[in-house]
């Protein structure tokens, strides 16, 4: 497998995103590849970071709960500042840091008060120029934001240096394990590095 999501990536994918409890052979049987083939493409998906879990999807409204979607304006300098005191808070659910630096939270809560108060520590944030809410009334359509269309592609960064890796990457395997370079060098250094912490271990 190179860096780049073939067909097959795609299938399996697409069978994991529609039932992540899926088995290998159930996965193989549905789209006529092997169960070893469907085993080495998940492992290589997982640890290049592209899966990043299995969870259950949980119906919001059955667990009685109201949903509010905040735009918030924030000053341009300090976008981050202000995103990084959100982002840990239980209710904030989703969180997107969008263009014309605002920022767009999906808040879900049970208790009115808390809510209240959440609201209230917003307003005092310095930071934030402006703030506007809206109920979330029906939700008609709420999938995953990674959409496995045919363009789909791949960024891997170079677990050495950082930099996008491009088709001419390097790939490891060590302790079963695939690690993703961006070229001979940062191979070499990633392996000694790697070698170097298992050693000290
Ligand atoms: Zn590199």
């Amino acid at each position: 497998m190179g860096h780049n999501l073939d067909e097959v990536d795609r299938k399996i994918l697409r069978e994991l995103q529609t039932d992540g409890r899926a088995s290998f052979r159930d996965i193989s049987s549905r789209i006529g590849v092997s169960t070893p083939t469907v085993s080495a493409r998940v492992q290589a998906m997982t640890d290049m970071g592209l899966i990043k879990g299995y969870s259950a999807v949980l119906d919001a409204d059955m667990l009685g709960q109201v949903s509010v979607v905040i735009s918030v304006d924030v000053k341009p300098s300090d976008v981050e500042n202000v995103y990084s005191k959100l982002v840990d808070e239980e209710m904030v659910r989703q969180l997107f840091i969008l263009s014309d630096s605002r920022l767009m939270l999906m808040v879900s809560y049970y208790n009115q008060i808390k809510y209240k108060r959440f609201i209230e520590s917003l307003s005092q944030i310095p930071e934030i120029r402006g703030l506007t809410t809206s109920m979330v009334l029906k939700a008609p359509k709420e999938a995953q934001r990674a959409a496995l269309t045919d363009e789909a592609g791949l960024l891997i960064r170079c677990y050495y240096c950082g930099h996008l890796i491009h088709d001419e990457g390097v790939k490891l395997k060590i302790d079963g394990r695939y690690h993703y370079l961006c070229c001979g060098v940062c191979a070499k250094l990633y392996k000694e590095k790697y070698d170097k912490l298992k050693k000290s271990a």
